[in-house]
């Protein structure tokens, strides 16, 4: 399959950099994550909660990256199915999930880069102490941050803005989820330490 050619090219790149990839696969079919499970891809990235829970199951022995907004009463999926939270934002949301875990759960903030009120994530100015929050939520292992680059604008300096706050909250050794299909490689030069790639993988697979 198309797919799994994809992923190594993208694999070894981010290699390169010593940066993990997450496959986002909520735009791909079971056959093809079994095709990358079985080519050795480890990481997989869902948007929804039901959706990961469910590929989890199918999947287990993948790592599970739960990327999008989680609502309170989709916390249990996360806590007991994902290896790792990108999306952390309400404090409440981190309790709920963090109170049904054993082992703490790897968690990025989500940094919301626009300011624009409908997209998620925590703002700059709010960054800090939300962080605060977080690292002291049972059940939360908070060890970076987490954004996108809105559409239609050079991501460049929003990666270099995210790579900063991420220095000055967590030191040079923090985690640092950025960059997508479309921005991927720029992200890896501004220092991501994971990237989350979906289309550009599974598009036109045959
Ligand atoms: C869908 C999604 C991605 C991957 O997007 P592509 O453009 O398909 O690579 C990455 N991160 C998040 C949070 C997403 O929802």
């Amino acid at each position: 399959m198309r797919c799994v050619e994809r992923w190594r090219e993208v694999k070894a790149v981010c290699a390169s950099y010593g940066a993990r990839l997450v496959v986002v696969s909520k735009g791909a079919t079971d056959e093809q994550i079994r095709a990358l499970v079985e080519a050795g891809c480890e990481d997989f990235g869902e948007n929804r909660p039901q959706r990961l829970r469910d590929r989890a199951r199918l999947f287990p022995d993948a790592s599970w990256h739960q990327i999008g907004q989680v609502q309170r009463n989709k916390a249990k999926y996360v806590a007991q199915y994902a290896s790792w939270w990108h999306s952390a934002a309400e404090a409440e949301i981190a309790e709920e999930i963090g109170r049904r875990r054993k082992a703490p759960l790897p968690t990025l903030l989500q940094i919301n880069t626009s300011g624009e009120p409908h997209r998620h994530g925590v703002g700059w100015d709010e960054a800090e102490e939300a962080a605060a929050r977080l690292a002291e939520t049972p059940g939360i292992k908070l060890v970076g941050l987490m954004g996108m680059a809105p559409l239609g604008v050079d991501p460049r300096p929003i990666f270099s803005r995210l790579r900063k706050l991420r220095d000055s909250l967590f030191g040079p050794r923090g985690e640092l989820s950025m960059g997508m299909s479309a921005d991927w490689r720029i992200a890896l030069e501004e220092g991501a330490t994971i990237v989350r790639v979906g289309s550009a993988i599974f598009a036109e697979d045959t």
